[in-house]
């Protein structure tokens, strides 16, 4: 692939089709989700097989972080282990799909707020593989990774998610993996607790979404005492705006894997289409 490809023949490879993918996000929590059987790993599993299937899929992982803008351009994304104290199993685990350089180059040409660069050294993080690994499993769709601008507000990521709408025309499933509620320092390492203000801001955030009123879901920090505790950084946060943003009018929205554990994690993930 050129770096002088022209537009034109990324959108043929990349042509409009009659169905527009879903858009997902998905609470990622634990890497050991990868390989345990859960109640988690068995709604992603579910999904995929729901899922038409994507000609290739974007996805907004939080263990991306950049100054910048960057896309995956690679032919063959390494899986990247950047985790520390898991069992060897999961640093055995290689989720081997292609890259797409058509992809990165299109979601480059796509996006006109920032510019977006072409990163040739990154891959897949667990926020990504450990997700796939279990709702594609066959990993034979290309998948590439946007990362998140760390020196940008909110309102940046909320933006840049819309821009990528025209993506979803293509057969492009826009993935995004994160937690609503995130806060490792409180985490307790046992399933099915939860503390009262990850299920208070997982509730909050469910109502919001579900009367499609985003405002505040992307103005967080207003949210009170309960915010700062679920999101003592934004990390994981920010792959969620990317997906709501993506939400058209007439489109619904519907949550599976929806439940706080480990005390302080909100697996929620939602389905838009
Ligand atoms: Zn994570």
């Amino acid at each position: 692939m050129s770096l002088n490809q022209p537009l034109q023949e990324l959108q043929d490879a990349f042509a409009d089709t009659d169905q527009k993918m879903p858009a997902l996000f998905v609470g990622h929590g634990s890497p050991l989700n990868a390989v345990e059987d859960n109640e988690f790993s068995r709604a992603w599993a579910e999904a995929g097989q729901a899922l038409p299937r994507p000609k290739a899929i974007l996805c907004i992982s939080a263990h991306w972080e950049t100054a910048g803008t960057q896309v995956t351009g690679m032919d063959k994304p390494k899986t990247i282990h950047d985790f520390g104290g898991f069992p060897p199993e999961l640093y055995a685990l290689e989720y081997a799909a292609p890259g797409s350089s058509d992809l990165a180059r299109l979601a480059q040409a796509t996006v006109q707020q920032t510019q977006v660069r072409l990163d040739e050294d990154w891959g897949l993080d667990h926020g990504t593989w450990s997700v796939l690994c279990r709702m594609f499993p066959a990993a034979d769709i290309p998948v590439v990774q946007l990362s998140l601008d760390r020196t940008q507000q909110p309102e940046f990521h909320y933006a840049l998610g819309k821009e990528l709408q025209a993506l979803r025309n293509k057969g492009v499933l826009i993935l995004g993996s994160g937690n609503i509620v995130h806060n490792l320092r409180r985490a307790v390492f046992q399933a099915g607790t939860a503390y009262d203000w990850a299920i208070e801001f997982d509730e909050t955030l469910k109502q919001l979404m579900v009367a499609g009123n985003h405002d505040p879901i992307v103005h967080y920090q207003n949210l009170g005492q309960a915010a700062r505790l679920a999101i003592p950084t934004n990390e994981h946060y920010l792959p969620l705006l990317y997906i709501l943003a993506l939400q058209d009018k007439q489109e619904h929205i519907r949550f599976f894997a929806d439940k706080v554990t480990m005390g302080s994690l909100s697996m929620r993930s939602l389905w838009i289409e």
